[in-house]
């Protein structure tokens, strides 16, 4: 059940978003992408500057961890079709 809306959800994803080690590793994360996309397609990175943000490569729910390795910064574009996360929704389809 991939595109989960439930309350229940959302409540989790405020304690997944909120946690410090996330948060820390979030900014490092953008640090560490120069805060450009990390996005590769067919071997060239991204980089772009617009409204990146940080993601997740395997999703929390999944058993993803907040470590900076599971971490990857993501354009507006490369996190898909509609560009930003909507109210309640989870982040956007998978970059590919
Ligand atoms: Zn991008």
């Amino acid at each position: 059940m991939p595109w989960d809306n439930s309350p229940a959800k959302r409540a989790q994803d405020a304690r997944v978003y909120g946690d410090p080690e996330y948060k820390r590793n979030r900014a490092l994360a953008i640090h560490r992408a120069g805060g450009r996309c990390e996005h590769l397609d067919g071997g060239k990175r991204c980089n772009s500057r617009d409204r990146i943000s940080v993601d997740h490569i395997k999703a929390v729910s999944q058993g993803g961890t907040h470590h900076l390795d599971n971490l990857r910064v993501l354009c507006r574009h490369s996190r898909g079709p509609n560009g930003e996360r909507t109210q309640g929704s989870r982040k956007a389809a998978r970059c590919r």
